[in-house]
């Protein structure tokens, strides 16, 4: 079960299925850490959004705020599969608030630790979405 631990850990990548095996693969990236010149205060965390539908090439739509479920698109996002967008953005509100999925749909990590993208290897790891160190 992906939780919002795993969807914040730095690296979470996970699959969408709906009932008829259509998928969406969709990749989170953690911004590095940066001060605002300004106010020495850092900014808000935020998360780069990469998905691809079904085996198309991998596209970034854009960035992603910790405290929000929408992304805030890239202009080029305008030519991407708007649907696989729809569905980024519906699976990021299913994680976040621990809702159920409809029948038939699923979300299931890729196989890979959430924040270091190394293979999950023992039951408890691949449970979890996270490797035996980085979930400390
Ligand atoms: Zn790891």
């Amino acid at each position: 079960v992906i939780d919002k631990s795993f969807l914040y850990a730095g690296r979470a990548s996970y699959v969408v299925r709906n009932p008829q095996g259509e998928s969406v693969t969709v990749k989170l990236s953690k911004s590095k850490e940066k001060l605002n010149p300004r106010t020495g205060q850092p900014w808000p965390t935020t998360f780069y959004v990469n998905l691809r539908h079904q085996n198309d090439a991998w596209q970034y739509v854009g960035a992603l705020r910790v405290d929000s479920a929408k992304i805030i698109p890239t202009p080029k996002a305008q030519t991407f599969n708007q649907k696989a967008i729809a569905v980024a953005e519906w699976s990021l509100k299913i994680i976040r608030e621990s809702l159920a999925l409809p029948a038939g749909y699923s979300i299931d990590h890729t196989g890979r630790c959430g924040k270091c993208y190394k293979l999950l290897r023992d039951p408890e790891s691949i449970a979890l979405g996270l490797g035996p160190i980085c979930r400390g």
